[in-house]
């Protein structure tokens, strides 16, 4: 049977990976959905070369110029905004999201899948760090599957038994060790990477990703929103999951059990290997990707972080820590401070500053709906924008 996917955040990187692992098993997957923002040309090549059935476009400034374009032969349906994308997760065709967009604009569609209990594969980790606690209780009751495609946390995924489903707490469980390569400003003192430029900071010395997540590898601001991201999925505490350091990215996380035994998922730096697992799940598709070859690698490094230069992991543990509305604080600022950055309107240091200063400076609101979520995430943003001025 061929399972219909809905890709949302198509035209993106993990949007980029997900198309190529499809497209080499026609006979498995089918495109039931495809979703971008505002790239019409690369939403036109995917509808010539899918023919997905129901493309949606959520700049619906876009919507003129996408309709003149489209191929003559093209005999899906074409649906604009925000709304499209809730309304496209639960259609009873889709049988598994892959939750591809970028930042918190993925958080109603991913929430709309899971309150559907559909397969969801998990790549918008903001959309957890906002809501995960509300989210995974949604995936206990609807029996939605959280696959995670995060590289980090599908290895530790599969380290675990073969039954062992996401949202469960883990048998035997020490601590998972997350790994992280340190970014471009590894070996950056703090004084130069004050002085870091926008192309410093999105060059990424392993992975080829989206802009605002390399500008969160480099702040480890990643790490942070990952380690979120990993308490919600695993079930633990922040303080159950120790960050590493490790510069090859070979090694992509590690589970430690109260035995003393550590297991470890090794593989090529390539997001389509976690794709390929979590599509193919709970068996093994074929990808034709670069073999990890042991005997050139040598040896595989392991260092600590170095928490003064890099302060965002320690806000998030901070926010982690306290729950409630924090890590929807701490997502909101970054995305507003990382958008800046790019922007060329603040410094690098400036990022993780106004992140820390969002946490301190806005009042607790208690959470227990979407709505409730959005309203922080709204607010905060609003904050951080009203703050960034005073502070430039
Ligand atoms: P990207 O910037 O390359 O692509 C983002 C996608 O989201 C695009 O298709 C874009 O059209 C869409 N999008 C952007 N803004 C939107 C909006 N407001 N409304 C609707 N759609 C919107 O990003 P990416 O690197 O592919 O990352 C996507 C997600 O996957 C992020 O949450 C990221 O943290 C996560 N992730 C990415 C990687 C990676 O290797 N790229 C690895 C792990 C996790
Ligand atoms: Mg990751």
């Amino acid at each position: 049977m061929s399972l219909g996917v809905a890709l949302f955040g198509a035209t993106g990187s993990i949007g980029d990976s997900t198309l190529s692992v499809i497209e080499a098993y026609p006979d498995r997957f089918h495109l039931e959905v495809v979703s971008a923002h505002h790239s019409v040309d690369k939403l036109l090549n995917i509808i010539r070369r899918f023919a997905p059935k129901h493309v949606i476009l959520t700049d619906t400034s876009q919507a003129d110029l996408l309709l003149s374009r489209l191929p003559h032969d093209f005999k899906g349906s074409v649906a604009f905004g925000d709304i499209a994308l809730t309304e496209a997760a639960v259609a009873s065709e889709v049988d598994v999201v892959m939750a591809a967009i970028v930042g918190g604009a993925g958080l109603a569609s991913t929430w709309a899948a899971v309150n559907a209990g559909k397969r969801v594969c998990l790549a918008n980790k903001e959309s957890l760090v906002m809501a995960g606690s509300l989210m995974m209780a949604d995936a206990k009751r609807t029996g939605a599957m959280l696959l995670p495609i995060d590289s980090e946390h599908n290895a530790m995924f599969q380290c675990l038994p073969e039954h062992y489903r996401t949202g469960e707490p883990i048998a035997g469980l020490r601590q998972l060790i997350l790994t992280c390569s340190g970014g471009p400003f590894r070996t950056w003192s703090g004084r130069k990477m004050a002085k870091a430029s926008i192309n410093d900071a999105i060059a990424h010395p392993i992975w080829s990703m989206g802009k605002k997540i390399s500008v969160d590898s480099a702040t480890l601001m990643n790490k942070g929103l990952e380690l979120i991201e990993a308490t919600h999925l695993f079930q633990v505490p922040e303080s159950a999951i120790e960050v590493v350091i490790h510069p090859e990215s070979t090694v992509h996380s590690m589970v430690e059990f109260t035995d003393g035994s550590i297991l470890a998922q090794l593989g090529s730096p390539d997001m389509r290997i976690p794709i390929a697992h979590a599509l193919g799940f709970p068996n093994r598709l074929s990808i034709d990707v670069e073999r990890l070859s042991l005997t050139s690698l040598k040896c595989l490094n392991f260092e600590a972080v170095d928490h003064a230069r890099f302060p965002a992991l320690t806000l998030a543990r901070q926010a982690s820590d306290a729950g409630g509305d924090r890590p929807i604080v701490l997502n909101a600022a970054n995305e507003i401070a990382v958008s800046a950055f790019l922007d060329g309107r603040i410094s690098f240091p400036r990022i993780t500053a106004l992140v820390s200063e969002c946490l301190n400076r806005l009042p607790q609101q208690p959470i227990s709906c979407l709505e409730d979520v959005l309203m922080v995430d709204t607010l905060c943003r609003q904050a951080a924008l009203d703050w960034m001025q005073e502070g430039t």
